[in-house]
């Protein structure tokens, strides 16, 4: 049943991922491939455009509405992930960019010609304390000779354009820690075999991601986006949102979880009667759908304060720990409940099953926003 808000939303998105049956998936995963065509059909549709305004050729949606689309995708049983960066990266620039950059850029991505799929700011050596990133920046004449390395940038295979996160002012020069980093639209196509080495990294889920070795690429300072030595903050204003409609996809892997495991205890009789009879199968799958739903009130709750322009922080870190636990929860009840089956790659458990795990330390470790909520909501003592 599709539920009655967004309903619109929810029905065109489910058409589109009704060409993609779970058989399409399946298959995408086993030869570690990418699900080219599925993005190009959302691409077409402009559903990954849902965030760009409509001067710039998007969609102009709200975040509580682009995040259906996430969840939607989800639910159907894909994954966002192949495709997200698309909806959300362009954020920085839409907030940051030059007019010049947006009406450059914005239009292209909106129709899919150019793809922003990439954000590269993990680093091997610095984990998530991003401030002590070593990557650098140094300008030069018209240009910025960029040195370094980065670990875990997703989807830069597919993808034509990159935000990368360096330093421009050693961290030893700055008055705050935070201070003297900037952020630069990298064009991977000229980037590529050109002082950019991409290595890919082979991982637990089918998912694109890759180590980045930069030794003198040069990116015309014209790609800086904003102003120098402010890019840690425009990276964490788009964080929002991110969380947000991350939150939504892990909402969708839940309600997948839930809908299957349901279906297959109703049916599989052991021991004379259905499995799912018993309450010890029936309470765990209740409990993890219960907080799928507590989840759900809280995403809707931090786009609906997204879209007001009201401070949403709070609520968007929220929704996404909570998103993540109970996806997780929905995802251990469905394969604890299908048995050897769940471990059988024909019944889509097992790979959705490591799909969801991710969202527990990506795009934020779960540690990490207890420790958001600790300090910033709850003002106990800074930790680190
Ligand atoms: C498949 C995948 C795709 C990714 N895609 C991208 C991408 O496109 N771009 C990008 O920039 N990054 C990406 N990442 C990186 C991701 O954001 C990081 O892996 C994540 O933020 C955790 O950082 P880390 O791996 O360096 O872990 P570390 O910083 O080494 O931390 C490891 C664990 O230690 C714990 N921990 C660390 N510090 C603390 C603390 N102070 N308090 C309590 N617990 C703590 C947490 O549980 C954490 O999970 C991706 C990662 C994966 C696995």
């Amino acid at each position: 049943m599709i539920p009655e808000d967004h309903r619109e939303i929810r029905s065109a998105v489910r058409e589109l991922c009704a060409h993609f049956p779970a058989e399409y998936f399946r298959d995408i995963d086993e030869k570690r491939g990418y699900p080219q065509k599925f993005v190009d059909a959302l691409t077409k549709a402009g559903w990954l455009a849902a965030l760009i305004p409509e001067e710039y050729g998007g969609g102009g949606l709200t975040l509580t509405e682009a995040s259906v689309i996430m969840e939607e995708i989800n639910r159907c049983g894909g994954n966002s992930g192949a495709c997200h960066g698309q909806m959300y990266n362009m954020g920085t620039l839409l907030r940051h960019g030059s007019s010049e950059q947006k009406q450059r850029y914005l239009p292209r991505i909106a129709s899919g010609e150019l793809r922003l799929q990439s954000m590269a700011v993990t680093e091997p050596t610095a984990g998530t304390d991003t401030t002590k990133i070593q990557t650098t920046a140094i300008r030069k004449g018209d240009r910025y000779i960029i040195k370094g390395q980065k670990v875990w940038t997703s989807r830069v295979q597919h993808s034509d354009l990159m935000i990368l996160l360096a330093r421009t002012t050693p961290l030893a020069q700055v008055p705050k820690k935070s201070d003297g980093m900037s952020i630069f639209l990298v064009d991977l196509r000229e980037a590529i075999g050109k002082g950019l080495t991409v290595r890919p990294i082979l991982n637990m889920v089918n998912h694109e991601t890759n180590e980045l070795f930069m030794e003198n690429l040069e990116v015309p300072a014209e790609n800086l986006i904003g102003e120098e030595g402010r890019g840690f903050r425009y990276i964490l204003d788009g964080l929002n949102a991110e969380r947000a409609l991350i939150a939504a996809e892990c909402i969708g892997d839940g309600y997948w979880f839930i809908d299957k495991v349901t279906k297959y205890v109703s049916q599989r009789v052991v021991f004379g009667r259905p499995t799912g009879q018993n309450q010890g199968v029936q309470f765990p799958i209740a409990k993890a759908y219960i907080n799928i739903e507590a989840a759900n009130l809280m995403r809707f709750k931090a786009c609906a304060l997204f879209d007001a322009h009201k401070p949403c922080g709070a609520e968007a870190n929220m929704a996404l720990h909570l998103a993540a636990e109970s996806s997780w929860e929905a995802a251990n009840a469905c394969l604890q409940f299908h048995g050897g089956f769940g471990f059988a790659h024909d019944y889509d458990v097992e790979r959705k099953f490591r799909e969801t795990r991710l969202y527990q330390v990506a795009p934020i470790s779960t540690n990490l926003i207890l420790s958001y909520i600790g300090e910033h909501v709850l003002k106990m003592p800074r930790s680190f």
